[in-house]
């Protein structure tokens, strides 16, 4: 059939990868081994996102010779409103993340909170949808409200309501950030913003990431927190991989529904075009890319019938997480990471995710 001929094309690619960029065996022998392959990978990423490139032109320098973050001054921030919720408040804000580029989020503030003391903190991102209104359990529109109500995948409300102060944005091309000013409600700009960042020398993944890393920036430099953690289900589960691997101030990540293998995955998981990054899949694994992550904490949660699993389903994603539990035992931290592989599909479930924070923070 043609359609395997392509399929082989793609995937005869991905198996004949080099091992430059993936974490192999000798990499595994002791600490000092590893840390040598990640620095090799996270320059590799960085410059494959394109990351320097975001603010490279307004002069902002995001990350050191070496690819770890720098912190960057404060981004400036208005209040826009401040709804009182069950538990929490939600305040609505902007906030300037490159000269001229404003990112609406929504900041669940709980009732009890005292904010003249620290806290930790969590940036929840959001995976295609409404936006940050898919995260904080808020719409315009009703039946959509009432659906997400139902699915109870509102991880920002959640948290919120068990007392960590929660920074949700809009990501670019979702919510607020329609590209279209009548754009329909709860779609996304992801396809043609992906290619006129690519096209500009940028990708989108690298735009996601640097904002959020912007929301770091702010959320260190407040009296009220002292630790971040980030979570985000689906696109959101994508953006917490990638934004905790090179940004190391963010202490720990849950990403639901995303951990898959590139090979076995890409032409089956039906994937947004903000996952393809150009290069990136003939060069690594995603589970390259969360190697970076390690030792620190870190919840992976897939439904078993989830269908972005990949070719081979539930095992494609197992195999990544082995792979990746071999990296937390070159330290002897294999508890630190935790998986959740429940019955379901593609949908928050957020088990294991309460006691994961406690334990975490
Ligand atoms: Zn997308």
């Amino acid at each position: 059939m043609l359609n395997k001929e392509m399929v082989q094309f793609f995937e005869s690619i991905l198996e004949e990868r080099s091992d430059e960029f993936r974490v192999t065996e000798s990499d595994l022998v002791s600490p000092s081994a590893f840390e040598k392959k990640q620095a090799k990978i996270r320059r590799k990423v960085v410059e494959l996102l394109r990351l320097r490139e975001v603010g490279a032109r307004f002069g902002m320098q995001r990350l050191d010779e070496e690819m770890h973050v720098i912190s960057l001054p404060v981004p400036d921030v208005q209040v826009l409103d401040r709804v009182s919720c069950e538990g929490y408040t939600r305040e609505h804000w902007l906030m300037e993340t490159l000269p001229g580029i404003h990112m609406p989020m929504y900041v669940l503030i709980p009732d009890e909170m005292d904010r003249t003391v620290p806290h930790p903190c969590i940036l929840a991102a959001h995976g295609h949808g409404p936006g940050k209104d898919s995260v904080c359990g808020t719409s315009p529109v009703p039946e959509v409200l009432a659906r997400m109500k139902e699915r109870g995948g509102c991880y920002g409300e959640i948290m919120a309501q068990q007392g960590y102060m929660v920074f949700a944005p809009d990501m670019w091309g979702f919510g607020e950030r329609r590209i279209h000013d009548d754009a329909k409600y709860g779609e996304r700009d992801c396809p043609a913003l992906s290619d006129a960042a690519e096209a500009c020398g940028l990708t989108l993944l690298g735009l996601f990431v640097w904002d959020h890393m912007r929301i770091v920036d702010y959320m260190l430099a407040q009296p009220y927190c002292n630790e971040v953690a980030m979570m985000g289900f689906s696109g959101g589960g994508e953006q917490t991989i990638y934004t905790t691997a090179l940004d190391e101030r963010i202490v720990w990540g849950y990403a639901g529904g995303y951990l898959h293998q590139f090979q076995g995955g890409m032409l089956y998981n039906h994937m947004c075009a903000c996952n393809f990054v150009p290069d990136l899949f003939k060069t690594m694994e995603l589970s390259d890319v969360a190697g970076l992550i390690v030792p620190r904490p870190m919840l992976y949660e897939n439904g078993t019938e989830d269908g972005l699993n990949g070719h081979g389903g539930i095992i494609n994603v197992e195999r990544a997480a082995e792979r990746i539990r071999s990296m937390y035992a070159v330290y002897g931290k294999e508890d630190c990471l935790e998986t959740n592989f429940w019955p379901g599909g593609h949908q928050y479930n957020g088990a294991k995710t309460l006691p994961f924070a406690k334990k975490h923070f």
